[in-house]
């Protein structure tokens, strides 16, 4: 299979390509040239099957150039570093409603799904397409794609890699795991700027001649681990599978029946991957956005209107504090029957007036609702589930747990309903131990501790070896200076 640029069709290239590149020479994201089909029947196949072989046969279908059993080998390695047999564990929170656990990685986030694996698919991506040069990876991250890259890429031969987080954006968690980062090939610098401003400069560095053929003086050819990377989307597919057919399993729901799936929000990746796994014919209703205060995809799901000339908020879900939402491009693809033109049209709009709109009917044709909640609603709800139901929420997917809750009053929509779960409670331990106790504790490996006596859930050992590491990376630098010093990183003077 084939993949293609959302603002110019005529760029085909195979997935490999498409992984190593990172991001279209347009500007565009890369989508796989048509949607591969799962069946009923196929998807019966799947739940004999464990996490790892789901994936594989899932990824298998839009990563062509490769076997399922190449691919059995890449989860294997990738997913025996989680600390659950089943990878991506459902918990049933009452009837109906499920909760599905993606944090039990090495860095306790979801981005651990894919990058875990996209180390592995990029050191076999770059055989395939013969990369002589070294893949240089830019993330931006809002806290914990940074981290998930850091640790999937240390040391990994071929690649060399530089994060760039927001100073003031993240936990003191989040900060904690990137600054102790250990590896050869690593590199982390914090800005004077928040997410948005990261993002913007990564892809400014993408799109300058000047600074790429610098790097390829140095030998080095950008890639990219952010969600604009085929490679991160794809795995990412696989979990609404395999959750589909574990509430087939466990006599949930009916095979064929459909369900909602209702996900924290942030870069508009992992609900994205939803879709997709729709497109391919998933039984799916809803797909049910969820915001914070930065809620730009709420009013555009309710209004067809995204518009980013807004306060930026800084919250307790600080991984969804983004007003820039890449993967939103690939919906519009989609939405537009794949007209590039329109899609040029759309993102020059929002990148001279910050605006643009759309047919609200697209949206809600494609089966998508928001909705958003403020750090007093995600407090509360985090309290109000432990209360009930002995479940502790980390602050971002109570948001959805909130959002879903509102939604299901508003609507009376009983369709069984996955919320995604995105991060550990204990990635936000001072917020979450507020929301259960009252009391506010700075010191986040103190609240953690708190938070071990209050809940019977137990910290994750990467969480607790933390404070025993070296601090090694203390840059921070301004916006204007992030392409002089990935040069600087790269051993060039600037
Ligand atoms: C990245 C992240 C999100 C947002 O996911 P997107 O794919 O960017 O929409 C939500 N919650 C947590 C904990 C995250 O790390």
């Amino acid at each position: 299979m084939d993949y293609i640029s959302t603002r110019n069709k005529e760029v085909s290239q195979s997935a490999s390509e498409s992984i190593v590149k990172g991001i279209s020479v347009d500007g565009g994201l890369f989508v796989p040239s048509s949607f591969p089909n799962i069946t009923i029947d196929e998807l019966a196949s799947l739940e004999e099957k464990s996490y790892k072989e789901r994936a594989a046969y899932v990824i298998s279908k839009f990563l062509t150039e490769y076997t399922y059993e190449e691919l059995l080998e890449l989860t294997t390695k990738a997913y025996s570093k989680f600390d659950s047999e089943e990878t991506a564990p459902l918990v049933k929170i009452d009837e109906g409603s499920f909760v599905m656990e993606l944090w039990h990685g090495p860095t306790c986030a979801f981005k651990d799904m894919a990058l875990t694996l996209l180390p592995h698919l990029m050191t076999a991506s770059r055989l395939k397409v013969g990369a002589k040069d070294k893949t240089l990876i830019l993330v931006a991250t809002s806290g914990d794609t940074g981290k998930a890259a850091l640790e999937g890429f240390s040391d990994v031969e071929g690649t060399e890699i530089i994060v760039f987080y927001p100073n003031d954006g993240v936990s003191d968690m989040q900060k904690l795991q990137m600054a102790t980062q250990e590896g050869k090939n690593v590199h982390v610098a914090a800005i004077e700027g928040n997410f948005d401003d990261a993002q913007s400069g990564v892809k400014r560095i993408f799109a300058d001649k000047e600074v790429n053929d610098k790097l390829l003086e140095l030998g080095y050819k950008l890639s990219s681990a952010n969600s604009i990377n085929w490679g991160r989307l794809v795995p990412q597919i696989a979990y609404y599978i395999s959750a589909y057919v574990d509430l087939v399993s466990s006599e949930e729901i009916a095979m064929g029946d459909k369900v909602n799936f209702c996900v924290p929000s942030g870069n508009f990746g992992n609900i994205l991957a939803a879709y997709y796994a729709k497109r391919m014919g998933l039984p799916v209703n809803k797909l049910i956005c969820a915001s914070n205060e930065n809620n730009v995809l709420t009013d555009f799901m309710n209004t067809g209107v995204y518009d980013i000339n807004r306060e930026f908020y800084k919250t307790t879900s600080p991984s969804m504090d983004i007003l820039i939402s890449s993967n939103l491009e690939r919906l519009l693809f989609e939405l537009f029957d794949r007209d590039d033109s329109k899609i040029n049209e759309l993102m020059n709009k929002l990148k001279t007036e910050g605006k643009y709109s759309i047919d609200k009917s697209l949206i809600e044709k494609n089966g998508f609702v928001g909705g958003c909640c403020n750090v007093e609603d995600t407090k509360e709800t985090i309290a109000n589930v432990f209360d009930e139901y002995g479940y502790l929420l980390d602050t971002h997917t109570a948001v959805a747990m909130n959002v879903y809750s509102n939604y299901v009053v508003a609507t009376e929509d009983y369709t069984p309903t996955v919320v995604v779960s995105t991060a550990s409670p204990y990635k936000f331990p001072c917020d979450v131990l507020e929301a259960i106790t009252g009391k506010y504790e700075e010191d986040a490996f103190e609240a953690g501790k708190k938070l071990v006596l209050e809940s019977a859930l137990q910290m994750p050992e990467s969480i607790a070896k933390l404070k025993e590491k070296k601090v090694l990376h203390k840059d921070v630098i301004k916006v204007e200076d992030m392409a002089n010093t990935v040069i600087k990183y790269c051993g060039g003077k600037n």
